[in-house]
C-alpha cells in the first residue's frame, strides 16, 4: 500500500502536508471517528480524499452544495481518481449507473447531498462503504450559522453503519457548535483536530462610515488596479447587489449580481461565468460563494457589516485559497448594525445573534492588530502583530482626547441626548442649517465650540468615542447618541481618554502589491491561454486543470524536463502524463526563456551559492542546479566543482560504471548508501558526460 505522503505527491502533486492534514488522514486510516476544524481554504478535502483513495471500498462524502460537489468531482477526475456525485441534478439513468458502480466498489468517492438520504437508507446498505465524511458539518447544528434541517438525517446513519468510521469537517469553530456536531452526528469517542485559522496571505482592512460617493470611488480604483483579478462584493440586500453591479458595469468593470431572488438557472450561469473567468466581479448576498471552490479569487469586499465573525471569516476566506496574496476590505456604518439587529429581533435565538453582531462590530472598530482579534475569536493567540492588516500597516497615533470628548459629550447632554452623529457634528461646528435653527440648537452653549476641526475629523473622533463606550447608539431611537457612565465621568474630569489622531487614510494597505517574484510574463500568459482552451474542451473550470499558483510557479521556475515538472506544486502523475509535454512545449518555445538561465548564470558568476541564488531568484535550489547543469552542458562558464568535489565525482564514476553508465539517479544514490545527494549526482553526471565527449 502506498503511503499518504506518496498519494499527496503522485495524485495531487503536492510536496508537503499542511498542518494537521497528515494527522487527520492517519486517524481516518485507523478507522476512528473524528471532527476536523479547518478554515476555508485550509485543505479539508484532501483529508478525506487521501484516506478514500487508500481504503479498499467507497467513501461517502455528504456535502450540502451541489456545485461544490461537481467541482470536487471534476478536480478528482482530472487527477485520475474514480469519483461521482449523486444528487437531484442528475438523470435517473445516470443515477442507476453511478449506483451500480458504487455497489461494485468501482468508485473511490461518492458525493451525496443530504436530501438523498431522506429517501431511506436501504439503498446505501448495499454499497461497501469504507468511511463516511461529512463536509460543512456545522449545518447539523442550530448553533452554527447555517443550520440545514436535511442534515439531521445524518444522525440516523450512525445507527445503520455502526462499524463505519465517521469524519466530520467544518470551518466553524465555536465551542457550542463543536459539541453539538459531535452529539447530533453521534460521533463515537471522536478526536478533534483544530487547525490554525490563520490565513496570513489575506490582507485585512476595515473602512468605517465612508460616504457612498467616496466608497464608490475607492472601490472602482481598487478594482482597476487589479486587472483581470476576480473578486466578490458582499452586500446585505438584493437591491444593493444590483445597484453595485450596475454601477461597476457603467464604470467599465465586468460585473454581475447574484442573489436568492434569481432563478436557479440564472444563478448557475452567473456562478459558472465567474468560475470560468468570464465575469471579473460578482456583487452578491451571502447566498453566493458557499458552493464555489474557485482558487483564484483575489479579493473580497464587504459592503456592509457581516452578521457574525464566523460568516465574515468564511466569506473573506473565499479569497486566496491558492495561498497567494489576496486583499479584503470591510466597509460598514452604524445603519448596518440597526438593520442586522432588526433582522433577528423575532428570532428565538435573538440573544445569541445580538451578541454575535456585537462581536463583529467590536472587530470592525478595533484599533489593534485585526488578525489577532479574529484569531482570538477562534481561540488562537498570535504572539506578534500580523503586519498584514490596516492597523499594523498604519498604526494609529494617540492624542489626549479629553477636551474633544468633553465638547462632544456636553453637546449631547445640553441637547437632551437627541443628536445623531451628523447633527452633533453640525452643532459642534456651528453649522447654519435649517434643522439647527428649527430645533434651536444654535442656542446651546456648545454650539460652534468645535469649529477648529473639520467635519471628517469630528466624524473620526465621534466614531472613536463610540468605540470606546463614551457614547452608546440608541438603535431604537433614530441612532441618537446617549452618554454612558464613562462619558459622564469624562465630563466631570474624573476620567481621562485617549483618541487616535485623524489621518486622511487612503486604501493604503490594500494597494496592489506587485510580487517581486513575478516570473516570466510571456510564459504565464501563454500558459493561461492554453489552460483556458483545455478547460473549455473538458468543460471544467480553468482551475480544475491547474491552479494559478501552479502556473505562476511554472513561469517562475521554467522547468525544462518531466523531472523538473514533478517539483512543481499541483503536478501529480496524471497531470504530468496528460499535460506535461504541452506545458514543456510552451515553456521551450517561449522566447524569453533564456533570460531566466542568464539570470542564474549571472548570480553564479558573482559567486553566490545554490541557496543564495535560489532565494535571490525565488526559485528552488533544485531548479537552480538544473539551470546550472543545462548551462554547463551548453558550454557556458559554470563551475560545477563548486557543488561536488573531485573525490565525489570519482566515487560516482565508479558506481555508475558498475550500473552500466546509467543516467538514473536513484540506483546511484542507493549504491552510495544515500551519502551523496541528488543534486551532486546530477552535477557529477554532467561533468563525466562532458569529459567523455571531450575524449571522443
Ligand atoms: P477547504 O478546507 O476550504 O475545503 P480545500 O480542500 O478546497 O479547502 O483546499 C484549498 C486549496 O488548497 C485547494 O486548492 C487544494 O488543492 C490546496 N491544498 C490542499 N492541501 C494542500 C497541500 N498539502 N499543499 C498544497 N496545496 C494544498
Ligand atoms: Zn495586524
Amino acid at each position: 500500500m502506498q503511503s499518504p505522503q506518496e498519494i499527496l505527491k503522485s495524485v495531487f502533486g503536492y510536496n508537503e502536508f499542511r498542518p494537521f492534514q497528515q494527522e487527520i488522514i492517519e486517524h481516518a486510516l485507523a478507522n476512528q471517528d473524528g471532527l476536523a476544524i479547518m478554515p476555508t481554504g485550509g485543505g479539508k478535502s484532501i483529508c478525506f480524499q487521501i484516506p478514500a483513495i487508500l481504503k479498499p471500498d467507497v467513501t461517502l462524502v455528504i456535502s450540502p452544495l451541489i456545485s461544490l460537489m461537481k467541482d470536487q468531482v471534476d478536480a478528482l477526475r482530472a487527477n485520475g481518481v474514480e469519483t461521482a456525485f449523486y444528487n437531484s441534478s442528475i438523470s435517473d439513468a445516470e443515477k442507476q449507473e453511478i449506483y451500480s458502480k458504487a455497489v461494485n466498489s468501482q468508485l473511490k468517492l461518492l458525493y451525496l447531498s443530504p436530501e438523498t438520504l431522506v429517501g431511506g437508507i436501504d439503498w446505501l446498505q448495499r454499497i461497501p462503504i469504507s468511511m463516511i465524511a461529512i463536509d460543512e458539518a456545522h449545518c447539523v447544528s442550530m448553533w452554527g450559522h447555517d443550520f440545514r434541517p436535511e442534515y439531521q438525517q445524518i444522525g440516523q446513519l450512525r445507527k445503520h453503519f455502526s462499524n463505519v468510521p465517521f469524519m466530520a469537517f467544518t470551518a466553524t469553530a465555536d465551542k457550542i457548535t463543536r459539541s453539538d456536531i459531535i452529539e447530533k452526528l453521534a460521533l463515537e469517542h471522536p478526536s478533534t483536530f483544530i487547525s490554525s485559522f490563520d490565513r496570513p496571505n489575506l490582507s485585512l482592512a476595515v473602512r468605517s462610515q465612508i460616504p457612498k460617493k467616496q466608497k464608490e470611488k475607492e472601490i472602482v480604483s481598487f478594482i482597476k488596479q487589479r486587472v483581470d483579478e476576480a473578486g466578490i462584493i458582499y452586500c446585505l440586500s438584493r437591491k444593493e447587489t444590483e445597484s453595485w453591479s450596475n454601477f461597476l458595469n457603467s464604470s467599465g468593470i465586468n460585473s454581475r449580481y447574484y442573489h436568492a431572488g434569481l432563478s436557479s438557472q440564472e444563478r448557475d450561469a452567473i456562478q459558472d461565468g465567474f468560475i470560468n473567468d468570464q465575469y471579473q466581479v460578482i456583487c452578491a448576498t451571502i447566498a453566493f460563494g458557499m458552493g464555489i471552490d474557485k482558487s483564484n479569487v483575489r479579493w473580497v469586499i464587504h459592503n456592509n457589516l457581516p452578521k457574525n465573525i464566523e460568516g465574515y471569516y468564511q466569506e473573506i476566506g473565499r479569497a486566496g485559497r491558492d495561498g497567494m496574496p489576496s486583499d479584503t476590505i470591510l466597509y460598514y456604518n452604524y445603519r448596518d448594525v440597526v438593520l442586522l439587529n432588526d433582522f433577528v429581533q423575532d428570532s428565538e435565538f435573538k440573544d445569541v445573534y445580538h451578541e454575535k453582531i456585537n462581536r463583529m462590530l467590536k472587530y470592525a472598530e478595533a484599533s489593534t492588530c485585526r488578525r489577532k482579534i479574529l484569531l482570538a475569536y477562534f481561540g488562537e493567540h498570535l504572539t506578534e502583530d500580523c503586519g498584514n492588516c490596516d492597523i499594523c500597516n498604519d498604526p494609529p497615533a494617540f492624542i489626549d482626547g479629553k477636551i474633544i470628548a468633553q465638547k462632544a459629550i456636553s453637546a449631547a447632554l445640553r441637547s437632551k441626548e437627541q443628536l445623531g452623529i451628523n447633527l452633533m457634528i453640525n452643532v459642534l461646528r456651528g453649522a447654519k442649517t435649517i434643522e439647527i435653527f428649527e430645533k434651536n440648537l444654535d442656542k446651546i452653549k456648545t454650539y460652534g465650540a468645535g469649529s477648529e476641526y473639520s467635519f471628517k475629523q469630528w466624524q473620526h473622533f465621534i466614531n472613536h468615542l463610540i468605540n470606546q463606550g463614551v457614547f452608546e447608539i440608541a438603535y431604537d431611537e433614530n441612532l441618537h447618541l446617549k452618554v454612558s457612565d464613562l462619558g459622564k465621568a469624562i465630563v466631570e474630569s474624573k476620567q481621562s481618554i485617549q483618541l487616535t489622531e485623524f489621518s486622511e487614510k487612503t486604501t493604503k494597505s490594500t494597494k496592489k502589491k506587485t510580487s517581486d517574484k513575478a516570473g516570466d510574463n510571456e510564459v504565464l500568459s501563454k500558459l493561461k491561454a492554453w489552460r483556458k482552451e483545455i478547460a473549455a474542451k473538458n468543460k471544467v473550470p480553468a482551475y480544475v486543470i491547474f491552479h494559478d499558483a501552479t502556473l505562476n510557479q511554472l513561469a517562475q521556475d521554467l522547468p525544462l524536463s518531466i523531472n523538473d515538472l514533478a517539483d512543481i506544486q499541483g503536478f501529480g502523475k496524471v497531470k504530468i502524463d496528460r499535460f506535461g509535454s504541452d506545458v514543456l512545449g510552451i515553456i521551450k518555445n517561449s522566447s524569453s526563456k533564456i533570460s531566466t538561465y542568464e539570470k542564474t548564470l549571472l548570480l553564479h558568476e558573482k559567486g553566490l551559492n545554490l541557496e543564495q541564488i535560489a532565494s535571490e531568484r525565488g526559485i528552488s535550489p533544485q531548479t537552480v542546479m538544473n539551470h546550472l547543469i543545462k548551462l554547463f552542458e551548453e558550454g557556458k562558464p559554470v563551475n560545477l566543482y563548486r557543488f561536488v568535489t573531485e573525490f565525489e565525482v570519482q566515487q560516482i564514476k565508479t558506481i555508475r560504471k558498475k550500473l552500466g553508465n546509467t543516467f538514473q539517479l536513484k540506483p546511484i544514490f542507493d549504491g552510495l548508501s544515500g551519502e551523496i545527494d541528488y543534486g551532486k549526482i546530477n552535477a557529477a553526471i554532467a561533468i563525466l558526460e562532458k569529459q567523455k565527449k571531450q575524449i571522443n
